[in-house]
């Protein structure tokens, strides 16, 4: 399978890229993207014939449907990594809640967010081909929470890679702070930066423009990477599990071959949505995909509306972090998939200039017909956390939005599967709050009172991260960033 670009080609850009090339460097003409030229279809009896399979099968039947350019022994290990979760067996577990309401929990690896679903094979596949290659890559992260953790546990100790990765120092949870300061592995260097997100971000775009960085990478030999939800090499593992979530329904009998179901996802830069949509166009039966926000609405407005305005919005702190984004990133996948190339340029021409697109009657028509949208403000999603806890079943603030949808969206009595992008441990203070009234200053006060309260132990890669050395001490003003990755090459 070959990979074509969003915004069509600038003639300097080759026309069609391997898979391996699209992961190397996503960024394509224009600024698009990279996209499957076409999807597979998976067939009439694909469903059927895996009614039986674990996890890892399904994944390899899958990804050998997508015919990528890389060895089938390195696609066996990275796939080998869902042995890691907490049942090697059954990586990804759906439980029923209520109702039609059925949870896929995408968050039992070991840094307790979904991100680990596609990161945790994404590292042995980049690391493989920089190693087929005899490159060395550096990949650069500027992270509020999850994908940091999840970068550096599976880059960590892989040849031909080094990450440094930026995290604003003050702005992100304990937990995830400590999953990151305490990794040790030679080839990781974790830096805090004083300031907020925007200030680590901006920091790392001005460290991508400058010519003495580039310089040196160039001396050094070193390539750029990303590791953002962008990378097609993350995508296409997260097309697996929402396949996997509906052959759960079937086996727990909730549902019958065929019948449609809702996907439900909690939405920020959109790449899950996006898995569960290549899914339904490789024959997964879906009635509609629910998308979930909080307060950052754009996504609802987008999907209401076929307005696409960040013209007046501003980011909103709330407490489901991970979605606090205005820029969906993997929006343009669906408008290449749906408008064209020629049409998704000017859209995103016009997002780029005027921060601002409108779809016209037809395109917003065809939207609707695979999406609906609503959006949770934080104090529902509170009231979500403690409904459900009522219900034996304990969430994080970024599922409970989920819940909102499921209220207000679904116009059939379908089944739905919410997926769950984060365990309770990661975002424990919101949630302890929603149970008690309680509000901690510190994780570990809200982790104990949690498992107190609902009779469970906090899980052990959790605990020991308030026992571990912290071995990444390093925390510096913005402009000594570029300074310090230089030092640590
Ligand atoms: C990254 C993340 C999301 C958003 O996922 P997208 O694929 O970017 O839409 C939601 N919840 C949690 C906990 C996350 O870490």
């Amino acid at each position: 399978m070959k990979f074509i670009e969003t915004r069509g080609n600038d003639g300097q850009h080759p026309e069609k890229v391997t898979f391996s090339e699209a992961i190397l460097n996503p960024i394509s003409s224009f600024g698009g993207l990279y996209s499957p030229e076409s999807l597979p279809d998976l067939g009439d009896d694909f469903l059927a014939s895996h009614l039986d399979s674990d996890y890892k099968t399904l994944a390899r039947d899958m990804l050998t449907a997508f015919d990528i350019d890389i060895d089938a022994r390195i696609i066996d290990q990275a796939l080998d990594l869902y042995d890691q979760f907490d049942d090697p067996s059954n990586p990804v577990p759906v439980v029923k809640v209520k109702d039609d309401l059925y949870v896929s929990e995408l968050y039992h690896g070991p840094t307790r967010a979904f991100k680990d679903m596609a990161l945790q094979p994404f590292g042995i596949v980049l690391s493989s081909i920089a190693q087929k290659r005899g490159e060395n890559y550096l990949i650069l992260a500027a992270t509020s929470g999850d994908t940091g953790p999840a970068a550096l546990e599976t880059f960590k100790n892989k040849a031909n890679v080094k990450v440094a990765c930026m995290y604003p120092d003050g702005g992100t949870s304990d937990v995830q702070r400590l999953q990151m300061v305490t990794e040790n592995a030679s080839n990781l260097k974790v830096i805090g930066v004083k300031g907020d997100f925007d200030d680590t971000q901006s920091a790392l775009k001005r460290l991508l423009a400058s010519t003495s960085f580039k310089t040196t990478l160039k001396e050094k030999n070193i390539h750029l990477s990303a590791a953002n939800s962008v990378n097609f090499g993350r995508i296409i593992f997260q097309i697996i599990y929402h396949v996997h979530s509906y052959l759960e329904l079937l086996r727990q009998q909730a549902i019958s071959m065929g019948d449609k179901v809702y996907l439900n996802v909690p939405s920020g830069n959109f790449g899950n949505a996006l898995g569960g949509y290549y899914a339904v166009k490789m024959g997964l039966p879906v009635e509609k995909i629910l998308i979930a926000s909080n307060r950052n609405n754009i996504l609802t407005r987008f999907i209401n509306t076929g307005e696409y305005d960040l013209r007046t919005s501003s980011v909103t702190p709330t407490t489901s972090p991970a979605m606090d984004i205005l820029k969906s990133s993997n929006i343009e996948r669906i408008l290449f998939d749906m408008f064209g190339t020629e049409r998704t340029r000017e859209l995103m021409h016009s997002l780029d200039n005027d921060k601002y697109y409108q779809l016209n009657a037809d395109e917003l028509a065809q939207i609707q017909s695979m999406f609906a949208a609503d959006y949770c403000e934080d104090a529902e999603g509170k009231a979500y956390i403690k409904d459900a806890f009522a219900n034996d079943y304990l969430m994080d603030p970024h599922t409970a939005t989920c819940f909102k949808a499921y209220d207000s969206c679904r116009d059939k009595p379908l089944k739905t599967i919410v997926y769950s992008t984060a365990e309770w441990t990661k975002f424990s203070p919101v949630i302890a709050n929603a149970l008690t009234g309680e509000t901690d200053a510190h994780d570990i006060d809200a982790l104990k009172s949690i498992a107190n309260e609902a009779g469970i132990k906090i899980p052990k890669m959790i605990s020991e991260l308030f026992e571990k050395e912290i071995t990444q001490k390093t925390v510096i003003e913005k402009d000594a960033i570029e300074q310090e990755i230089l030092a640590f090459l």
